[in-house]
């Protein structure tokens, strides 16, 4: 189904569940579910791949 969150993408780390994998933090959205990745210097953004 097609939500406002998913139109506008603003999505919502789960910062307390986030955790260190090969390089790069990852957890999941706290609105939609989806894995979201954070390089270092980078910012939050839904993982495009596994
Ligand atoms: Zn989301």
């Amino acid at each position: 189904m097609m939500s406002l969150h998913a139109l506008f993408g603003r999505h919502s780390a789960d910062l307390k569940a986030s955790r260190w994998d090969n390089g790069r933090f990852v957890t999941d959205c706290l609105i939609c579910g989806r894995e979201m990745i954070k390089h270092p210097a980078g910012t939050w953004q839904i993982a495009t791949r596994r």
